[in-house]
C-alpha cells in the first residue's frame, strides 16, 4: 500500500513516522511539487496546491487533515469527483473548541474583559453582574464540533440554541433548522457562535441584516471561517453599540493585516486561527484506522457530501 502525504508546515518527518508506526506495511511517499511519484492508493493532504490535483485522480480516497474541506472543494470540477473525500471527524478538535468557546463566553458573561481593563487602570470596582436568563448562547452548526461546544456550555447552565440544515434534537437545546429557522434563531440569541462549514450557502452569512437581528448587547464568536462574517458590518454594529464585542479566531485574510481596523478595536479579541489545531497523533490514528477499513472493503464515517459542500 502506498500513501501520498502532502503538507507545507515542514513537519512531514513526524507525520511519516506516525503513519509508519500504525501502518508498517505502507510506503509513505511525501509529495513535492515538480517531483514525479508512482501512483498511490491513498492521499493525505492539507490545503494542497493545484499542482497536486493530477495525483489525486488515481487514489482510492483523499484524507483531509482538517474538519473543513473548503480549501479542497474550491477546486470544483478539477477535484476528481469519483474519489471519496474524507474529513477529520473530531480527532481531538472538539475538546479544543469546547475550551475556546467556553472561555470566550465566560470571559464576556462574567465581565473578565471589563475587569482586565479596570485592573490595568488600578480600579477596584465590582460591576453589575449579567443575568444568565438574558444570555442565550446560539451555535450556528450543530455538527461534530458544534455539538461538543453545546455540551460544554450546558455545564454552565446557559440557555442554549442551535441552528443546522436538518433539524437536530439535543437535550436542553432549542433547535432551529434551515433558512426558515434562521431569523427566529438569531432574534433569540445573545452570544452567537459560528461553527459552520464554509459553503456557497454560508459564505457571508453573518452580514449587517442578520447580525442586527441578534439581541441588543450581543456578542459574536467566530471559530469557523473568516468568509462567514462581513467584517465591516461587524465593526459598524460594534460602534453603534448593538453588538458589545467579539472574539474572532478566523479572518478573511490570514494573517490579519497590520492595518486592519480590528486591531484597533478594544472590544474585539483576536486569536491567530488556533481555536482547534489538527493534532498529529490523533489525526494519524483516525486516518490509519479508516485506511485499514477501506482496504478491507468496509465503509468509513466522515465522507464529504460534495453537493452539500461539507
Ligand atoms: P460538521 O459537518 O460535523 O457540522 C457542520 C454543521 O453545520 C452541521 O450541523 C450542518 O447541518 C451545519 N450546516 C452546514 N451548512 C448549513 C447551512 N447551509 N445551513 C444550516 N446549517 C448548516 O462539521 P464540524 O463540526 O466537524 O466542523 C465545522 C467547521 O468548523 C468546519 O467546516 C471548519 O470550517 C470549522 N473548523 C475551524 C477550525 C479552526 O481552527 N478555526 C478547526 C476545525 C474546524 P446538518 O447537521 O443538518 O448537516
Amino acid at each position: 500500500m502506498r500513501i501520498l502525504l502532502q503538507r507545507s508546515d515542514g513537519k512531514e518527518a513526524a507525520w511519516i513516522a506516525d503513519f509508519k508506526t500504525l501502518l508498517p506495511e505502507a510506503e509513505i511517499v511525501f509529495w513535492r511539487e515538480g517531483e514525479a511519484v508512482e501512483p498511490c492508493d491513498y492521499a493525505v493532504v492539507w490545503q494542497p496546491p493545484a499542482a497536486m490535483l493530477p495525483e489525486l485522480g488515481c487514489v482510492k480516497a483523499i484524507f483531509n487533515t482538517g474538519a473543513g474541506v473548503d480549501a479542497l472543494l474550491k477546486f470544483g470540477d478539477a477535484l476528481p469527483a469519483h474519489v471519496p473525500l474524507v474529513r477529520l471527524d473530531d480527532a481531538g478538535m472538539g475538546v479544543q473548541m469546547a475550551e475556546y468557546v467556553s472561555h470566550a463566553v465566560l470571559r464576556h458573561f462574567r465581565r473578565f474583559d471589563d475587569y482586565e481593563a479596570q485592573g490595568r487602570a488600578g480600579i477596584w470596582q465590582p460591576l453589575p453582574a449579567f443575568d444568565k436568563a438574558d444570555f442565550p448562547v446560539g451555535v450556528l452548526g450543530v455538527g461534530v464540533l458544534g455539538t461538543r461546544v453545546l455540551q460544554a456550555l450546558a455545564q454552565f447552565e446557559f440557555p442554549l440554541r442551535g441552528w443546522s440544515r436538518s433539524r437536530r434534537h439535543l437535550d436542553g437545546v432549542a433547535c432551529f433548522a434551515g433558512e426558515e429557522g434562521l431569523e427566529a434563531f438569531l432574534r433569540g440569541t445573545r452570544v452567537l457562535v459560528c461553527m459552520l462549514p464554509l459553503t456557497p450557502e454560508t459564505h457571508n452569512l453573518l452580514d449587517r441584516t442578520r447580525l442586527s437581528m441578534l439581541l441588543p448587547g450581543a456578542y459574536v464568536i467566530n471559530v469557523a471561517r473568516g468568509a462567514h462574517l462581513a467584517e465591516p458590518d461587524l465593526l459598524t454594529l460594534i460602534r453603534s453599540g448593538h453588538i458589545a464585542g467579539a472574539t474572532l479566531d478566523v479572518f478573511r485574510n490570514e494573517p490579519l493585516p497590520q492595518q486592519h481596523p480590528f486591531w484597533q478595536e478594544p472590544r474585539i479579541t483576536i486569536t491567530p486561527h488556533i481555536s482547534a489545531a489538527t493534532l498529529r497523533r490523533e489525526s494519524v490514528a483516525q486516518i490509519a484506522a479508516k485506511i485499514r477499513r477501506l482496504h478491507a472493503g468496509d465503509s468509513v464515517a466522515g465522507i464529504v457530501n460534495r453537493l452539500q459542500g461539507y
